[in-house]
């Protein structure tokens, strides 16, 4: 069976390491030379913590096995268990925290409520004030700017697989094909467009409005940092945005703890992980409104860089960049992709949200089943 597919972030990175395990041929189409979409502008966050019980967290831990499998035979792509700490600075934070422990899924996540000291055993650059912390085993960490180019040297190692860079997809071509902005048709048995945030154009015309939305976020890195962050860490506005922490404690807290104006106007959480080469990954903010800015707004980076030195208890390295990255979300946020057959034999794959790092793996798994590859 011959597999095409387009887009070379890691959702089709993930299809065409399914299609090629299962013993098929890929040809894989990317309009850039490389790809340059989310799956490179993310944290890396394998983020099992805060997923919705069900379907999503039963999506994020397959996807989780898979990352670690695949991560021993790429070890290029950076995959590291390193869990994370979401440290809590008071009684209405600790709440949500405990109430999250007391999920009936808490086992499957490996949740636990540490001290701030046991805290500090696990991550000893937590040297600023907090009272406790929420522990969540299961998280990982990969390498979002290696992490494709590495799975890419494994499948171009199989002898299945060919990588077609600069060549944007135009056109459906009938059943199983497609057409590129050179005139040529690439066919197979099926074709995965897997095209992330460029719901527009090729997409709108094959598939016409979905029910995805584009979603902007803000992001930066530092120097190194000098020392190990040992796992990644997010701050307690986290539990504002995901649907693990939804709780009678969380709406106290939302009552009685207004979110720093800031934080609030930017929908921001704090999310920290820290590179191979000792840089720390920080974010983020999430934007809606459309137009989106095309620059980069100061104040969320002043309130993200207060947040992270309060929790390390010294100044932030200087800051060496900063990006911002637009992704596709299910516009119905339970959904934790939105798969579509757009013809006989194409299918569309996008819209995994926030998440589409953590589960790609999982997601991609589960096409290769459903067209019984
Ligand atoms: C700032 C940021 C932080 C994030 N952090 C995390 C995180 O820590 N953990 C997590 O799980 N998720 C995270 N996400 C979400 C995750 O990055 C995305 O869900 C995921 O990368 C989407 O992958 P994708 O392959 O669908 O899209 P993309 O990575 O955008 O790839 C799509 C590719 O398709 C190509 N393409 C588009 N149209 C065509 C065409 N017509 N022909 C040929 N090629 C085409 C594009 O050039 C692009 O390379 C984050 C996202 C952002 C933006």
């Amino acid at each position: 069976m011959k597999v095409i597919v387009v887009g070379a972030g890691v959702v089709g990175t993930m299809h065409a390491w399914h299609a090629v395990e299962r013993g098929h041929e890929v040809v894989h189409i990317e309009r850039e030379a490389e790809a340059r979409g989310a799956s490179l502008r993310n944290f890396g966050q394998i983020w099992v913590s805060g997923r919705a019980g069900g379907e999503e967290l039963d999506t994020a831990l397959r996807a989780r096995e898979l990352w670690e499998g695949i991560g021993t035979r790429v070890p290029g792509l950076g995959f590291r268990a390193i869990g994370s700490l979401t440290p809590v600075r008071n009684e209405l934070e600790l709440a949500v925290a405990e109430a999250a422990v007391a999920r009936p899924d808490a086992a499957a996540r490996g949740y636990k409520l540490l001290t701030a000291d046991e805290a500090r055993a696990v991550n000893p650059a937590l040297r600023g004030a907090f009272e406790a912390a929420l522990w969540c085993e299961r998280d990982a960490a990969v390498e979002p700017r290696l992490a494709q180019l590495a799975l890419r040297e494994a499948l171009l190692a199989t002898g299945k697989y060919t990588f077609l860079p600069n060549r944007e997809v135009r056109d459906v071509v009938g059943e199983n094909a497609v057409r590129d902005d050179r005139g040529e048709v690439h066919s197979g048995d099926a074709v995965v467009l897997c095209t992330g945030a460029w719901i527009s154009g090729l997409v709108r015309e094959v598939a016409g409005e979905i029910p995805v939305r584009r979603v902007r976020l803000q992001m930066m890195q530092t120097e190194p940092l000098g020392e190990a962050l040992t796992t990644s860490v997010a701050d307690a506005d986290s539990f504002r945005y995901y649907p693990a922490y939804a709780s009678e404690a969380l709406d106290s807290l939302q009552a009685a703890q207004p979110q720093d104006p800031t934080a609030a106007a930017h929908r921001m959480q704090l999310l920290m992980v820290q590179r191979l080469d000792g840089g720390l990954t920080i974010g983020d903010t999430h934007e809606y409104e459309h137009p989106f800015a095309f620059d980069t707004l100061e104040d969320p980076y002043e309130h993200l860089t207060r947040v992270v030195e309060s929790f390390l208890g010294r100044p932030l390295p200087k800051i060496q960049r900063r990006w911002a990255g637009v992704y596709a979300q299910c516009v119905d946020a339970s959904r934790v992709v939105h798969r579509q057959r757009v013809r006989d034999g194409v299918w569309l794959v996008t819209g995994p949200g926030g998440r589409g790092m953590t589960c790609s793996p999982a997601i991609a798994e589960k096409t290769a089943d459903e067209l019984g590859w």
